[in-house]
C-alpha cells in the first residue's frame, strides 16, 4: 500500500509529465485534492506532504472538516458539489472557492452571504455533455449567467468547471474538453479575471491537461477508492 504522500507525489508527476507532453509549463496546472468521504486524518497527511488546495462535495461534511482544520490556516477550501439554496450560507461562510455555480439564484445568495471584506472565487459549472443526471448550465446559457455574475460585487468569476460523461470514449472526452477550452479562451477576452478551467479527475487527468485544464480535481488517485 502506498501512502497518501506517495500517491500525491505521483499525481504531481502525472501533471508534470502531461504538461511536458502538451508543451505547457507544469505550474500552469493546479492540483485540487478531493477529500470527500475521507477522514480529516487523510487531509492532514496530504497537508503534511505539502498539499494546500482541498475540494469537498457535501456541505455538512465539508463544513465539519473546515472547522476541524481551522488551525491549518493556509488550506484553501474549494466547494465542488451541488448547492441547495438552504445550504448556501454554510458554503459562503466556510469556503473561499465554489466551482459549482449552476444558477443565478445560488450566485446571488452566495454574494449576499459571503464576507463583504473579500470576494468569493467562483466558477460556472458547464454540463458539457448535456446529461440529465448532471448539474451545470448548457453551453448556450454560460454567457448570460456570466454577465449576471459579473454584476455581483462579492463574487470573483474565475472561470469554468466541468465533469464530462463518465463512460465516454476517448474521442468523445477530447471533444468535450476542447469545447470547454474554446469557450474558456473566448470568455477570457471579455473577463480579465478568468484564469481557471477546472476539469480532469483521476481517470482523465492527462487528457484534460492536454486540452487546456488549469486545475485538475483528483480524489481516488490520492486518497484511494470511496465506498
Ligand atoms: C469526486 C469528484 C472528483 C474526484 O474524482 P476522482 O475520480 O475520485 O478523482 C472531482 N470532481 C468532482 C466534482 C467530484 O465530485
Amino acid at each position: 500500500m502506498e501512502t497518501i504522500a506517495e500517491r500525491l507525489k505521483s499525481a504531481y508527476q502525472t501533471i508534470k509529465q502531461s504538461a511536458l507532453e502538451a508543451n505547457r509549463p507544469s505550474n500552469a496546472i493546479k492540483l485540487l485534492a478531493v477529500s470527500k468521504t475521507k477522514p480529516v486524518s487523510d487531509i492532514v497527511q496530504a497537508y503534511e506532504a505539502g498539499q494546500r488546495l482541498f475540494g469537498e462535495n457535501y456541505v455538512q461534511e465539508g463544513v465539519e472538516k473546515v472547522q476541524a482544520l481551522k488551525h491549518l490556516a493556509d488550506i484553501e477550501w474549494h466547494f465542488i458539489g451541488p448547492i441547495q439554496s438552504n445550504k448556501s450560507r454554510l458554503v459562503a461562510e466556510n469556503f473561499t472557492w465554489v466551482h459549482s455555480i449552476d444558477r443565478l439564484k445560488i450566485a446571488q445568495r452566495l454574494n449576499d452571504q459571503h464576507s463583504p471584506h473579500q470576494q468569493l472565487n467562483v466558477c460556472i459549472q458547464v454540463n458539457i455533455d448535456d446529461e440529465d443526471s448532471k448539474s451545470g448550465v448548457s453551453l448556450s446559457e454560460v454567457a448570460s449567467l456570466a454577465a449576471a455574475i459579473k454584476q455581483l460585487p462579492h463574487l470573483k468569476l474565475r472561470g469554468l468547471m466541468t465533469i464530462p460523461k463518465a463512460q465516454a470514449s476517448e474521442e468523445q472526452q477530447i471533444k468535450s474538453f476542447s469545447a470547454m477550452y474554446t469557450l474558456f479562451s473566448e470568455m477570457s477576452k471579455e473577463y480579465p479575471e478568468f484564469d481557471t478551467l477546472s476539469m480532469g479527475m483521476s481517470s482523465d487527468t492527462k487528457l484534460a491537461i492536454q486540452n487546456g485544464s488549469t486545475m485538475v480535481r483528483i480524489g481516488t488517485a490520492i486518497f484511494g477508492s470511496r465506498q
